[in-house]
């Protein structure tokens, strides 16, 4: 199915997913909206007690942004994780030293209905933007209800037991984890206690928008 719409998109006049506007030569977002995305660290407490910031993300979940990520996800529109990934990658502090860039994962019923995971796309992007590899060492090894439907408390119970990380596939040093949205955060930390059980303590995070 995504193929398909990948497909009549390339047909079709295009408009921009964040504002509608018709698109020229741009791939992905229209100048205005690639101006309006800006990676900015942040720090989000449950992931690390320390008051350094430790997240990058493009900012909220509204607007053009919104727009871009549901068009990446439902839409079919893979070129946008070109621009939205390597806008990410722009935030991303070399301080923080990461080695590679670890996707959220879909479980395989729901990577198999969508045709590919976003998450996977963006870390790609980001990948080679820093120059590292996306490694798809985290797996989720049981399906789950939709975070999204959930309210906060149940998010956390959710995601008990949902993940694992294959040490053997990562490289030495500090790890990206990346998701498209995060929402209460439960989805990233259960990933991160997957990694942390796979002997990878340091980690940082990025995120589209929150
Ligand atoms: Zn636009």
């Amino acid at each position: 199915m995504s193929a398909l719409l990948g497909f009549v998109r390339v047909l079709l006049p295009r408009s921009c997913p964040g504002c509608g506007r018709q698109l020229g030569a741009e791939a992905g977002l229209c100048g205005a909206c690639r101006t309006s995305l800006t990676p900015r660290t942040e720090w989000h407490s449950p992931m690390r007690p320390q008051p350094e910031p430790h997240l990058v993300t493009l900012g909220r979940y509204v607007g053009p942004t919104r727009r871009a990520v549901r068009a990446l996800k439902f839409g079919g529109a893979h070129d946008l994780s070109g621009v939205l990934g390597q806008t990410l990658a722009r935030g991303i502090p070399p301080g923080w030293g990461v080695s590679c860039v670890v996707p959220v994962p879909l479980h395989t019923s729901r990577q198999r209905e969508r045709g590919f995971n976003q998450s996977m796309l963006l870390a790609e992007v980001v990948g080679r933007e820093l120059g590292i590899p996306a490694v798809p060492a985290v797996r989720r090894i049981r399906a789950t209800a939709q975070q999204a439907k959930l309210h906060a408390a149940d998010r956390s119970a959710n995601l008990v037991g949902a993940f694992r990380a294959d040490a053997a596939l990562l490289p030495r040093g500090p790890v990206l984890l990346l998701d498209d949205v995060m929402t209460s955060g439960a989805t990233l930390l259960a990933c991160r206690d997957a990694l942390n059980a796979a002997g990878v303590h340091q980690l940082y995070y990025a995120v589209i928008a929150r």
